[in-house]
């Protein structure tokens, strides 16, 4: 086989469809966040950071940063090891007993990204409980279903936040099989919320443990941060809650919090927590400087919402179609690939203002749009000039506008 030009067959197929990914190379300026230096075609520009996870701008907090520096000067770079095998550090230990108490649960477990977190986590349940099902969201992220999809367990998808498809399934199932019903908080492409407190009410019903993906919620919500079941007085009903440390905690590692037995269980059982290399102990030290920090501060969160607020806002007047939500998730609709890039290249290159086109598999064709994440640290200027740059694109591209 001439795998050279299978390669480029393939890569040609993304290119001509308008999805083929090209990366922003990006230096973020710690103290300067959103801005970034990118680099391109040998020269370097400023650009306005639109569409960063890092939501609340926890990368650059100076607790953050002081805690990490602190640990990598008496621990050096790396783990050292598996956990299992000397790479356990105190600090590790420490954030466990962080994350359990955010979510009050008996125990936490601690893995390397939120992607693996999902991945082991739903492959080792769905491997090893005798006849399981599992039931997944049709919207739910692509490392929940890879793990659903390795654990060779049957898989029944129901209707995305459809808490009577999920009823109906369930009884089909019958009482007799086990069942783990399989979604999340905040879906990040359309930022809708699932109604958690119905789909728990069913699944209790059902005899079904829930799983409960909090990655896009978790430090953003909830007086302290724990995601939407704290918000809502329901994280006593999830069995297990399933976050990360990249995204609003501002590092990087992703965790689960349940029983002290269904957390034992998958620290003895999960290939993907066992065989790899622990997290750096000042990864863990940044991250649980963060947690703590979110934990007795709204001051992000109530500054996050203005911000989301007044971009909406804006955008709404401009009649800019941005589609409608109960969350901090701004997505711009365009509703077509190559224009979805071109709109974004022309943000970056003519404005500085960097939005990444998400298009499929990431949403459904026909669906492609810019998705906005506004931060606390977006300034008022920051916002005229992202407003300001899509509205004359809007004009040029000749795109169509929503009546407020
Ligand atoms: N779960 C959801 C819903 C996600 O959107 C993502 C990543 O975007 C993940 C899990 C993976 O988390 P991480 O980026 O920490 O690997």
């Amino acid at each position: 086989m001439d795998f050279e030009a299978f390669f480029a067959t393939k890569l040609n197929v993304l290119r001509d469809e308008g999805r083929y990914r090209v990366f922003a190379e990006l230096e973020r300026q710690a103290g300067a966040f959103p801005a970034a230096r990118r680099h391109a075609n040998g020269e370097i520009r400023d650009v306005t950071v639109w569409c960063s996870n890092d939501y609340l701008g926890m990368g650059q907090h100076p607790k953050v940063i002081a805690a990490m520096h602190e640990a990598l000067d008496r621990y050096g770079a790396g783990a050292g090891g598996t956990r299992n095998i000397s790479g356990t550090n105190h600090y590790h230990v420490l954030l466990e007993q962080e994350l359990a108490d955010l979510h009050g649960k008996e125990a936490a477990l601690l893995f390397t990204s939120g992607y693996v977190s999902n991945w082991t986590s739903l492959s080792t349940l769905g491997a090893q409980i005798p006849d399981v099902v599992i039931l997944s969201d049709a919207g739910n992220h692509a490392s929940m279903i890879e793990g659903i999809r390795h654990s060779k367990a049957e898989r029944r998808i129901w209707k995305h936040n459809d808490v009577e498809d999920l009823d109906r399934q369930l009884a089909e199932v019958g009482p007799d099989r086990p069942k783990i019903v399989a979604f999340e908080s905040v879906y990040s492409m359309d930022g809708d919320i699932a109604p958690i407190a119905d789909i728990v009410e069913v699944a209790e019903k059902h005899g079904a443990m829930t799983y409960l993906d909090e990655v896009h919620a978790v430090g953003m919500y909830g007086p302290r941060g724990g995601g939407i079941a704290e918000r809502e007085g329901l994280m006593n009903r999830i069995t297990l809650i399933e976050g990360t440390l990249g995204k609003a905690f501002g590092v990087v590692g992703g965790y689960i919090t349940g029983s002290a037995a269904l957390i034992d269980f998958i620290r003895s059982y999960g290939s993907g927590f066992i065989f790899t290399t622990a997290l750096p102990p000042h990864i863990a030290a940044g991250a649980l400087a963060s947690i703590r920090h979110l934990k007795t501060s709204n001051v992000e969160r109530a500054a996050h919402r203005d911000r989301v607020a007044k971009v909406r806002q804006r955008l709404d007047k401009l009649g800019i179609p941005v589609m409608p939500n109960p969350s901090h998730i701004v997505p711009v609709m365009v509703g077509d690939a190559a224009k979805c890039k071109w709109i974004s290249d022309l943000l970056l290159d003519e404005y500085g203002v960097y939005v990444q086109p998400i298009n499929y598999p990431t949403v459904p064709k026909k669906t492609e749009r810019l998705r906005i994440t506004p931060t606390p640290l977006h300034t008022d200027a920051d916002i005229d000039a992202l407003v300001h740059a899509l509205s004359s694109l809007w004009s040029r591209c000749a795109l169509a506008r929503q009546v407020a």
